[in-house]
């Protein structure tokens, strides 16, 4: 099957006809084609994008608001179709795909089809001058948003929701590992009745089709969630075109367990903080620090749970960890496990690549444990992204403290305690932009996301994405 470009409210083939296979994981076969799209593409993209920009800039909000209703509706409509081909492009378990990846891609719409209507501005009255100033928060233009593999739909539609909503034009570009969540809602825009040219999707490669996207002079601001090291490259082509940017990078975030925390709770929500999703979620916790008093019994109970997992293809029900989402990330979450030993590190659990019944081609890693004695080796302080965590004991809190901060990383920490004092200690010295107590990956779309440090700059999420997708504008009026 080929996938197309969706441009000016039109399916094209891209304009040099140069095509890039795609992969089903699980099954580790080549499935289909997309799009190596060019600069060209991208041009084509941005002069629909600017064409579309006067007229929807000035549609009433509840019109906008509606069109974005009915693109929730429909991908809700959907769900059973879009879980499957996310699943089977990504290698994720269908169950977890129809749970969580598709209906939080609908939310994410409905989400900023409510919150625009709600979205205001503030004025500010120059007391005893006879001055009132007021800030008008308009739309930016056309915007460039840039999207990564490991939740294709639900982490696309978090930035082009709020980029329509506040009146931009969108060109977007989905991981070209994962593209075809991103073909499939094409068609949905349509009959949802979005008008041409207000959201162009784009498929091709990151060093192409992207590098077109990020140094084009009409792209006003770029919304990026991907790899801290292109992020840095982002940030460097960017800036000296003063490019509005928000950055969503990479995270390898702490999972603090004191011994006063709820045991039962915090163990089975370990289990999926490390391996949902096979690990592949910038939020998971993959250094696991617990309190040296409960430090063995942890770590047999863990041990017990992760080997109750089932490996398998992500179309069967009873799968708990599908597919890798290629050969190459497999190869080099593998390298990780590999220098474990010379890292000073042990194996507890897990370690190797496995075959799946009927599926042998397929990217399947166990989920893997690694006992390790200090924070500083690389398997604590690189971004594995896949099914694999290390487990370290503390002896208090100042230590841990140390430990989760001792990194360039700041992206999200969990910390597992009933002490009211502490929560409220650690949290304001933990050094990321979110912290879990008692809970992990709870989500209240109002919230500021993202990381500070090595994990991005700037937030998303609520009116912080609406602030970054408009461009404020103080009027002032002097009055007799
Ligand atoms: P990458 O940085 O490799 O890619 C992300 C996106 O950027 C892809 O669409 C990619 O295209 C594109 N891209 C690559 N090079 C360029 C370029 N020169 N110009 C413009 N675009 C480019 O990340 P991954 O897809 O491998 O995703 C994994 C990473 O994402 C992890 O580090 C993870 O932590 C991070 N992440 C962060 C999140 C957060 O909210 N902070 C959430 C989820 C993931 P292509 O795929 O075609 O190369």
């Amino acid at each position: 099957m080929k996938i197309q470009n969706y441009i000016d409210g039109e399916f094209l083939n891209p304009i040099a006809d140069q095509w890039i296979d795609n992969y089903n994981p699980s099954k580790g076969e080549v499935y289909g084609q997309i799009p190596d799209s060019t600069k060209e593409d991208i041009e084509l993209a941005v002069t629909a994008a600017k064409k579309a920009f006067p007229a929807w800039s000035n549609t009433t909000l509840n019109e906008r608001s509606t069109i974005l209703s009915n693109i929730a509706q429909g991908i809700h409509d959907k769900l059973p179709e879009l879980a499957i081909a996310e699943s089977k492009d990504n290698g994720k378990p269908l169950s977890l795909a129809s749970a969580i990846d598709i209906p939080r891609a609908s939310s994410n719409f409905q989400f900023f089809a409510d919150a625009i209507t709600q979205f205001s501005s503030e004025a500010h009255e120059s007391v005893g001058l006879n001055a009132i100033n007021f800030t008008l928060r308009q739309s930016i233009g056309v915007v460039g948003c840039i999207s990564p593999w490991n939740l294709p739909l639900y982490l696309f539609t978090w930035k082009i929701a709020p980029a329509l909503a506040a009146g931009n034009c969108v060109i977007a570009k989905p991981s070209e590992v994962t593209p075809m969540t991103a073909y499939l809602l094409a068609d949905i825009c349509n009959d949802a009745g979005l008008p041409n040219g207000v959201l162009n999707i784009v498929h091709g490669l990151g060093q192409s089709a992207g590098q077109a996207i990020i140094e084009h002079p009409d792209i006003k601001a770029i919304s990026f969630t991907g790899g801290t090291s292109t992020g840095a490259h982002i940030a460097r082509t960017a800036a000296p075109m003063f490019k509005k940017l928000s950055l969503e990078l990479g995270g390898k975030n702490p999972n603090m367990i004191f011994s006063d925390c709820d045991y039962e709770k915090m163990l089975n929500t370990t289990v999926r903080s490390s391996f949902a999703n096979q690990g592949q979620i910038c939020l998971c916790g993959s250094r696991i620090f617990i309190e040296e008093n409960i430090y063995e019994k942890f770590k047999e109970d863990f041990i017990h749970k992760v080997s109750q997992l089932k490996i398998g293809n992500p179309f069967d029900k009873d799968s708990d960890v599908g597919a890798l989402v290629s050969k190459g990330h497999l190869e080099k979450v593998k390298s990780y496990i590999d220098i474990a030993e010379q890292e000073g590190g042990e194996i507890l659990y897990g370690g190797n690549i496995v075959t799946v019944e009927g599926s042998e081609n397929g990217y399947y890693l166990q989920p893997t444990i690694i006992e390790v004695s200090s924070n500083d080796c690389k398997l604590n302080q690189e971004e594995i992204f896949g099914p694999v965590v290390t487990i370290m004991s503390f002896k208090n809190e100042d230590e841990v403290l140390k430990m989760a901060n001792g990194i360039q990383y700041g992206l999200s920490a969990t910390l597992w305690t009933n002490n009211l004092n502490r929560t409220m200690r650690m949290s304001k010295q933990l050094e990321t932009g979110i912290v879990w107590v008692n809970t992990w990956l709870m989500r209240d779309l109002r919230t500021p996301f993202g990381g500070v440090k090595a994990s991005g700059v700037g937030r998303e999420g609520g009116f912080e994405a609406l602030r970054f997708f408009t461009e404020p504008k103080n009027v002032c009026i002097s009055y007799d």
